[in-house]
């Protein structure tokens, strides 16, 4: 699985930043791409990736500010010819969604070839998908804006193949038979599968946050703890906490600050002005010491399974 980051700039694009976009790329393990945002453009940007948008079945919108929803219109008639056709797609995002898309869709009088379902998120809201838990947390940026915390299942854990070999089961195709049993028989003697298995594999959980102020009280900290990745905004990258505060949006090292104590394994910033120059970046990536990490666009991140 990993994270794809198809925009990392905040408001206006630049050449090198497009608006919010983003993928949790789970296709090798469950054959689908979740989209985060849908910034203008993401289309075009689809188009510089091996990403397929009819494997995009769910999307999660964060808030309805232009540069997080004016692609949706347009990859969403274009995925009706790329494949799309008949495979169902669910929006999931705040209130208001669904009038903007019908109202789109019906004065461009464009209609889509497959199942379209907009669910209005409301705070607190679980969601459920094939393989995930998603938990959908309110945001302070003005207007209704969320976090959705993606949770993935708990997987069983690995066959102990030398414990197999010791009773001399050969590597081959027995050994999926054997995990996918509850028990099996070896030279008469029938085992029982669970001793054969590893500790259970506890699923990903990745935080992805829509614009915000930081928020620094404790039971949202709890939810977003022990995060594999975090994901949140800095549009402010110099120190300007009290401004950043005042425009509804958050500032690099304030984010550091409080999330030292949440135990995430991996902090991707996002939203960057285009304000900020090549060097400036570089020069905030050099202070960070590996406590997290500034997105581009097309930056790949691989989210590692928790294999003990
Ligand atoms: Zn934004
Ligand atoms: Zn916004």
């Amino acid at each position: 699985m990993k994270f794809t980051v198809l925009g990392s700039g905040a408001g206006l694009p630049s050449k090198d930043r497009n608006t919010q976009s983003f993928v949790i790329d789970c296709v090798l393990e469950y054959n689908e791409y979740i989209l985060i945002d849908a910034g203008e453009a993401l289309q075009h940007r689809i188009l510089h990736t091996h990403i397929k948008p009819s494997k995009i079945k769910n999307i999660f919108i964060t808030h309805l500010h232009g540069d997080h929803i004016f692609g949706l219109p347009g990859f969403l008639s274009s995925r009706a010819f790329q494949g799309g056709e008949g495979i169902p797609l669910k929006i999931y995002g705040p209130k208001g969604l669904r009038e903007w898309i019908e109202t789109t869709f019906r004065i461009s009088e464009s209609a889509l070839n497959y199942p379209l379902d907009v669910v209005e998120v409301e705070p607190y809201m679980d969601i459920r998908l094939n393989n995930f838990d998603v938990h959908a947390i309110p945001l302070s940026h003005g207007i209704e804006s969320y976090a959705y915390i993606f949770k993935e299942d708990n997987q069983i854990g690995e066959l102990q193949t030398d414990k197999l070999r010791e009773l001399g089961i050969r590597p081959g195709p027995v050994y999926g038979e054997i995990k996918a049993s509850e028990t099996f028989t070896h030279d008469g003697q029938i085992y029982e599968t669970p001793d054969f298995i590893g500790e259970t594999i506890e699923g990903r959980k990745i935080t992805v946050h829509g614009d915000t102020r930081l928020n620094t009280e404790k039971e949202y900290l709890d939810s977003i703890r022990n995060s594999d990745l975090l994901v949140h905004e800095a549009t402010f990258l110099n120190n300007e906490r009290e401004k950043a505060h005042d425009y509804f949006h958050s500032e690099i090292n304030h984010v550091l600050d409080v999330f030292e104590d949440v135990n995430y394994k991996q902090l991707l910033i996002v939203h960057i002005s285009s304000r900020y120059t090549d060097e400036d970046i570089k020069e905030v990536s050099a202070s960070l010491e590996g406590r997290a990490v500034i997105a581009y666009d097309y930056f790949e991140l691989p989210i590692p399974r928790n294999v003990k």
